[in-house]
């Protein structure tokens, strides 16, 4: 579950501790591990992943990569070498006497580690969409906008609906189920809209939401819902503050009204009929 926010919260938290400290070994669970014997030379977010680069960083060739995925329900902690905890999958023994662990109870988490060159050849980085955070309205027009003179949606897409768009990580990166019903709801845009009918003024209000629902969330710490925290153990408060995910049969903070929930794109989708008009 975890989605840009948590991911550029974890990357935030991670990068001080973890900067200049080698990873020494790597291990399964408390049990015996492989050396590796790297130094951390930076911490990166590339879309929901996390990107630990393993020095030399002398050019992308001679860098070596750690990188993970939470998926569903994963996440980096900070814990002490005799800290013991069964959803621990990797354990990464730093210098400074601490470890890095993967911590992921539904398993569907992925971790990568070789040759920067290498991983960042896996599909999930190849066909990476640009960052929610660093898109442009211009950027934004051009993927969704028919009429645009160079469309990046291939004529066959555009029936597709807002919010498959936003959560297919190809076209932009970042964006999971959470803070798509929440952008769809703040920009009062139906989930089930066709993208090729979106008007120049609701794009706008689209991009817009997008920046504001994202930094919010980053703001408060990320979402804690269900089991997920920062790598030093504090729990994030945006999920308190949202407004339609997880909330059917309450009001809707705008109308009253109450809110619905149908599936959308094969995913539970959270919105208000009144304020979100089909
Ligand atoms: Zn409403």
């Amino acid at each position: 579950m975890p989605e840009l926010p948590e991911a550029e919260i974890t990357k935030r938290k991670l990068e001080p501790l973890l900067k200049g400290k080698r990873i020494l070994l790597v291990r399964r669970s408390l049990g015996k591990g492989g050396n590796l014997w790297k130094k951390i030379s930076g911490v990166e977010r590339r879309g929901k992943a996390i990107l630990i680069w393993l020095e030399p960083k002398l050019g992308v060739e001679a860098s070596y990569l750690l990188a993970f995925h939470m998926r569903m329900s994963g996440k980096l902690l900070m814990v002490n070498r005799n800290h013991h905890d069964k959803y621990i999958r990797r354990r990464f023994q730093l210098s400074d006497g601490k470890d890095l662990a993967f911590h992921d109870v539904r398993r569907f988490g992925v971790v990568w580690y070789g040759k920067a060159k290498k991983v960042l050849q896996d599909n999930y980085f190849k066909t990476l969409g640009e960052d929610a955070l660093a898109i442009s309205l211009e950027g934004l027009k051009k993927l969704l906008n028919a009429k645009s003179i160079t469309p990046l949606i291939p004529l066959t897409l555009r029936g597709t609906k807002i919010k498959s768009f936003l959560l297919n990580q190809k076209n932009i990166a970042g964006i999971g189920n959470i803070c798509a019903d929440e952008i769809l709801w703040k920009a009062k845009i139906h989930p089930e809209r066709k993208i090729s009918d979106l008007n120049d003024n609701e794009i706008k209000t689209l991009w817009s939401s997008l920046r504001a629902v994202l930094l919010l969330s980053i703001k408060l710490g990320g979402s804690s819902m269900r089991d997920w925290f920062h790598p030093d153990g504090d729990s994030g408060g945006y999920f308190e503050k949202r407004a339609v995910y997880g909330r059917a049969g309450k009001k809707c903070f705008s109308c009253k009204s109450l809110i619905n929930k149908s599936k959308v794109a094969g995913r539970g989708t959270y919105f208000c009929k009144v304020c979100q008009k089909k």
